[in-house]
């Protein structure tokens, strides 16, 4: 095509008055603000006018009513929330790209309460002075731990920093080399402790570490010894590791701190629910760690957190650290964090409403019920017939770089369908609103009502319409 007929073509894109009378574009205007619909309305006519400059082939619709519709939906697009719900069909309890721990209501209530109006924040009542944001949580930390004192920073990657730099500055940190994790999202032991200014000093093998390699490790320059819980893998095999105890008895006769980064952060026993070998925090405190650290939205289910507690004395010069500003825990978090904490004070209380701990404790006879539920409203939705829709046995995974390698029997509704194909699926259910989110097993679409809420189902039922009609 000639550069006349480009030139040509450019003169008949409508202009930005022209599309703001037309109707589909006046009724975005009555529902959204004016300077978010012209930024749609000159999006898409930039767009048509950079298409007709590289190739003016393909003829570009011009047509108004057309571009009018592409308008509109441009601005739907716009005055969307970029941080929104999803329906998380994965089974994966503490899904970290999903926002890991969900809040109990009980904190969801004192969320509101504590952020809708002042408080007492950094506010001494008993002196009517300057006080602490750091007492809020310190006195329940301290009640369902048994530790001394406890501070709480904004998150575990941060409390471990914190830690390091305050205790091990220019000194070594003695680390089993089965230790060196990586947790996703680029936290791996080494940069931390490199970038906080300790010094690493691996020790042992990667499958097996002996209470002789500690030993014969300290120098005159040993800070610390430190143990970090393997989160996210498992070592098999031929393997030695020290325990806690023991590792505390060389720090005792060392006379120096044992720093525990524990990771989840687990406060009841998960033997019942077939999960095995987290060591609870209280665990830790009463093994005798000086420091112990964890996250506050993993196993824990609370709010994005990093929890340090342990020796008075050394938490204290964590505290005073002035790096411990920029770790700051905001008072959304600390009110959310106090009333999940409330919660343990009665286990039963903690496992009935803490989200996390309900999904794990969701016995697979219960899923299976409501999985043949779904399955039900689904095949009810489904009124042409082209899905197979069938319950099977699963596999749900705690996530979050807690418990790998054990798995939670579970129920899963399994959608087949020969002519879409399980990516399609997918695809479908992730765009719409809400996304639903579910994972792909032997060409089949799978949902795990596990972290699936009831109040959810019909979220799905409509997200599957919406599909059928666009496959239609
Ligand atoms: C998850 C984890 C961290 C990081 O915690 P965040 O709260 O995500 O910052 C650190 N150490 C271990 C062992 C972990 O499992």
């Amino acid at each position: 095509m000639s550069e006349k007929s480009a030139k040509e073509l450019l003169r008949q894109i409508p202009g930005v008055d022209a599309l703001l009378q037309t109707e589909p574009v006046e009724r975005a205007l009555a529902r959204h603000p004016r300077k978010l619909v012209l930024d749609a309305v000159r999006e898409v006519l930039d767009e048509r006018r950079k298409q007709i400059l590289q190739s003016p082939e393909p003829f570009p619709g011009l047509d108004l009513q057309e571009l009018a519709q592409c308008a509109a939906q441009r601005v739907e697009l716009l005055a969307e929330f970029t941080l929104r719900p999803v329906v998380n069909a994965t089974g994966i309890v503490i899904h970290t790209n999903l926002g890991r721990s969900p809040l109990a209501e009980q904190a969801i209530d004192r969320l509101r309460r504590i952020c809708s109006g002042y408080s007492n924040l950094e506010y001494d009542l008993s002196a009517g002075e300057r006080g602490s944001r750091y007492v809020h949580a310190e006195s329940i930390l301290r009640e369902l731990t048994g530790a001394e004192s406890a501070l709480v920073v904004n998150n575990n990657a941060g409390a471990v920093f914190l830690v390091l730099s305050t205790l091990a500055k220019d000194r070594e940190v003695v680390v089993s080399r089965g230790q060196l994790v990586e947790i996703g999202g680029s936290f791996r032991i080494p940069d931390v402790m490199s970038s906080s200014g300790a010094i690493l000093r691996e020790v042992g093998t990667t499958n097996r570490t002996h209470p002789k390699d500690y030993v014969t490790a300290i120098t005159e320059e040993t800070a610390l010894l430190m143990k970090v819980h393997t989160s996210n893998y498992r070592i098999v095999g031929f393997t030695a590791e020290v325990t806690l105890d023991e590792l505390v008895g060389i720090g005792r006769k060392h006379g120096l701190p044992v720093v525990e980064d524990l990771g989840s952060g687990c406060f009841v026993n998960l033997a019942p629910f077939g999960l095995y070998g987290e060591t609870t925090v209280q665990e830790s405190v009463r093994a005798g760690a000086d420091v112990i650290t964890f996250s506050g939205d993993k196993l824990l289910g609370g709010p994005q957190a990093g929890i340090i507690v342990g020796r008075r004395d050394l938490i204290e010069r964590c505290r005073k650290n002035p790096i411990t500003r920029a770790l700051r825990v905001d008072k959304m978090s600390l009110a959310a964090l106090e009333a999940t904490l409330r919660l343990y004070r009665d286990e039963r209380q903690a496992i009935e409403h803490i989200p996390t701990l309900k999904m794990i404790a969701s016995p697979a006879h219960e899923l299976k019920a409501r999985a043949e539920d779904l399955a039900r409203l689904l095949r009810e939705t489904d009124t042409g017939n082209s899905l197979q829709i069938e319950v099977g046995e699963g596999f749900s995974q705690v996530g979050g770089g807690s418990l790998p390698a054990q798995d939670l029997p579970t129920h899963v509704v399994a959608v087949h369908c020969a002519a879409i194909g399980p990516n399609r699926i997918e695809q479908a259910l992730r765009n719409g609103s809400p996304p639903i989110i579910g994972r792909i097993e032997s060409q089949r679409f799978l949902l795990d009502l596990r972290t699936v809420k009831d109040s959810e189902l019909d979220a799905i039922r409509q997200g599957f319409a919406r599909m059928l009609r666009e496959f239609a």
